[in-house]
């Protein structure tokens, strides 16, 4: 039986993976396999948040993510509201805590939010009495997408302990790198990052203190970074990120040719490994459309992870964990 055991008389905010110990990623990993195979199935509706109100407060643009909370929310027959930046009052000056207020003065159960703002979710979550998930803050952390990453590996791999793992692209802007590096170094993964030094972090080693000095290595050198890969994790350019910063490299076409995952480059990772990529896909650019749609790559099962992670995502913040037919089940 899954049990949580944070929590358990406050709201179970999801800010940050650096808040979850190793047992509790196991535990949500867990839940949502149990939701993985409701995908499968005629009906994909539970009955579990009936009357819960979820809201997605998106201020910045998402397809997959939004989508996956709203569909997550439904099929546990949640009330899901969508509020995209562009109709919301922050266009007419409100600040991102009046804008929560307003939200929370209507009884939410759970507010998801994604803002540009590193640091976004953790302030709502201060000033809330319901649980906030983060959906993406800035460039600091997208929690869901490393847990359903860290899912994916699994059913993939049958574990995540002692894997290589190589994350490739631009990690300095990336939130889904930081969320990945904690995530996967508390399952026992090793961590490759790889890309030239201006698109790396100084310090990157030590986001997890101790923990993730040992775990993950830089690599400034394609080859070395897929050298006995198990996982091979590819970025976009976060180029909505770069602005008043002095160029990082030189062309797109340049990285592209010394970072970019092909057939070719593909073949210095082992030859089982799996490719993922959390989207939106540059294709052609960090990746080659032969790789994106080849037979390593998972980047579709990923964002079927997506949903049944969130399920669970949603569970927890509303009733601590699994509902109690689920357990029973
Ligand atoms: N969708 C991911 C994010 O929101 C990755 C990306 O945009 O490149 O961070």
């Amino acid at each position: 039986m899954i049990c949580y055991t944070k929590g358990v008389t406050g709201p179970r905010h999801l800010v940050s993976i650096a808040d979850l110990d190793a047992a509790e990623i196991v535990r949500i990993l867990d839940h949502g396999d149990r939701y993985w195979s409701l995908a499968d199935e005629p009906i994909k509706k539970l009955t579990s948040l009936r009357g819960r109100t979820v809201i997605n407060l998106f201020f910045e643009s998402s397809t997959r993510t939004r989508t996956s909370f709203e569909l997550a929310a439904k099929r546990l027959s949640a009330e899901a509201i969508n509020i995209a930046a562009s109709s919301s009052s922050t266009t007419k000056g409100e600040t991102l805590l009046d804008t929560g207020r307003n939200l929370l003065a209507m009884h939410p159960d759970v507010i998801v939010v994604r803002h540009s703002f590193g640091g976004a979710a953790a302030m709502l979550a201060e000033a809330s009495r319901c649980a906030v998930v983060n959906a993406g803050d800035g460039q600091h952390e997208h929690p869901t997408q490393g847990l359903l990453d860290a899912a994916t590996i699994r059913r993939h791999k049958g574990r995540v302990d002692g894997l290589e793992i190589a994350i490739v692209g631009d990690i300095q802007h990336s939130r889904v790198a930081r969320s990945n590096i904690l995530c996967l170094s508390k399952l026992g993964a090793r961590v490759r990052l790889v890309a030239p030094w201006t698109l790396i972090p100084r310090g990157i080693e030590l986001i997890g203190g101790e923990l993730t000095r040992e775990r993950v290595r830089v690599c400034t050198r394609l080859e070395d970074g897929l050298d006995g890969a198990d996982v091979v994790m590819m970025l976009r350019v976060q180029h909505e990120r770069f602005a008043g910063e002095a160029p990082r490299f030189p062309n797109t076409r340049e990285l592209s040719r010394t970072f970019g995952l092909s057939e070719r480059t593909l073949q210095y990772a082992k030859s089982d490994a799996i490719v993922m990529h959390p989207g939106p896909i540059n294709r052609g650019v960090e990746v080659s459309p032969q790789v994106a749609d080849g037979p390593r790559a998972v980047i579709l099962q990923q964002v079927s992870w997506g949903v049944a992670i969130r399920m669970a995502i949603l569970e927890r913040a509303v009733l601590g964990g699994p509902s109690s037919a689920e357990q029973a089940a």
